[in-house]
């Protein structure tokens, strides 16, 4: 059987278009595997930085990870999904269930696990196989395209804010507006906080202030920590692949703070300030990707308190574009793949 995706040979720049549109055969279903066929995939920035090779050098591989569809056949030890279940597949494609990291609920971090999209083939394509044992099943009532981006950018952001770990109503600074972020802004407005953005894309803040940000604010007006140092913000969550908003972030929260970094991939050199950035005990720490807990945490939460994405439906056809408008901050909320 043949699927039509879009296929990377080798990591490019993605102004060269590097992604063709090719049909790819399918290998035979194993034992544990679903064959899925695809309904909706939304285009995440770690699919740029897979297409652009900063990741790792990566060959012969359909990027895609945030994967909505329809369970099409079931390997023959596959006993709780049936024909037609909605599913989601997402960036996680497997892990290795017994080093101590998958023992101890830490299955993200464990260094024997496969990545959809980057070491498995993704949802880039009509059907994907997937691994029965990491996929989910889906809530209705929600549309295959505004799902999809839930499962990568949402999740990240609903474990970053977790691990950000912020008092009951106290003010949250969101670093960079893209897909995850919009999200998380929405989580964070229904769990009470104040939420401040920061951004350089004035499109970028007008959506934050129509989705409830309490502030907005973009560094072409003037020096982050003068404005924002006096602003009370107890966590930042930094979303822009940048160094610059880390150092600037561990500046303007107050003592006891912490900064999460959610991003996959930070562009430049963190350097630290001791005494202006990291005594009174603030924090910095990392994100990396979610666990499956985490994931049917955040799927009941979204669905229970009505978070959606602002998105723009694509054909496949169209992925190199919506990947160099991801590059360049054109894409308000995500854009979404639809078959
Ligand atoms: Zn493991
Ligand atoms: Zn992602």
């Amino acid at each position: 059987m043949k699927t039509k995706a879009a296929f990377l040979k080798n990591p490019e720049k993605i102004e060269e278009n590097p992604l063709k549109i090719i049909r790819l055969e399918l290998p035979e279903l194993k034992e544990n595997e679903v064959l899925i066929k695809v309904n909706a995939c939304g285009v995440c920035r770690t699919d740029l930085h897979v297409v652009e090779g900063e990741l790792g050098k990566v060959n012969d591989i359909v990027p895609g990870h945030e994967v909505v569809g329809t369970i099409e056949k079931t390997g023959s030890e596959v006993k709780n999904q049936k024909i037609g279940n909605k599913v989601g597949v997402a960036w996680l494609y497997s892990s290795c269930g017994s080093c101590q990291y998958c023992l101890s609920g830490r299955e993200n971090l464990c260094q024997n696990k496969q990545f959809t999209g980057f070491s498995k083939n993704g949802g880039y394509s009509e059907y994907i196989i997937a691994d029965n044992r990491f996929i989910f099943n889906l809530p209705v009532g929600l549309k295959d395209e505004e799902i999809a981006p839930l499962l990568c950018s949402g999740a990240i952001g609903y474990r970053s804010f977790k691990l950000a770990n912020a008092s009951p109503g106290s003010n949250i600074a969101l670093f960079g507006f893209g897909g995850s972020a919009h999200l998380t802004l929405q989580l964070a407005k229904r769990f009470g906080h104040k939420v401040i953005i920061i951004s350089r894309d004035k499109n970028h803040l007008k959506l934050a202030s129509e989705l409830g940000a309490d502030f907005t604010f973009s560094p072409k007006n003037g020096d982050v920590y003068e404005n924002l140092k006096d602003k009370d913000i107890e966590a930042a969550i930094i979303f822009a692949p940048s160094a610059i908003p880390i150092m600037n972030a561990l500046k303007i929260i107050k003592p006891g703070g912490r900064v999460v970094v959610a991003g996959i991939h930070v562009d430049g050199e963190i350097k630290i300030d001791y005494d202006l950035q990291l005594f009174h005990e603030k924090t910095l720490l990392s994100v990396e990707s979610y666990t499956r807990e985490d994931m049917l945490e955040y799927l009941r939460l979204a669905t229970n308190l009505g978070i959606k994405p602002v998105y723009t439906d694509i054909k496949l056809e169209e992925i190199n574009a919506a990947l160099t408008d991801l590059k360049n901050s054109e894409v308000l909320g995500v854009k979404v793949i639809k078959f």
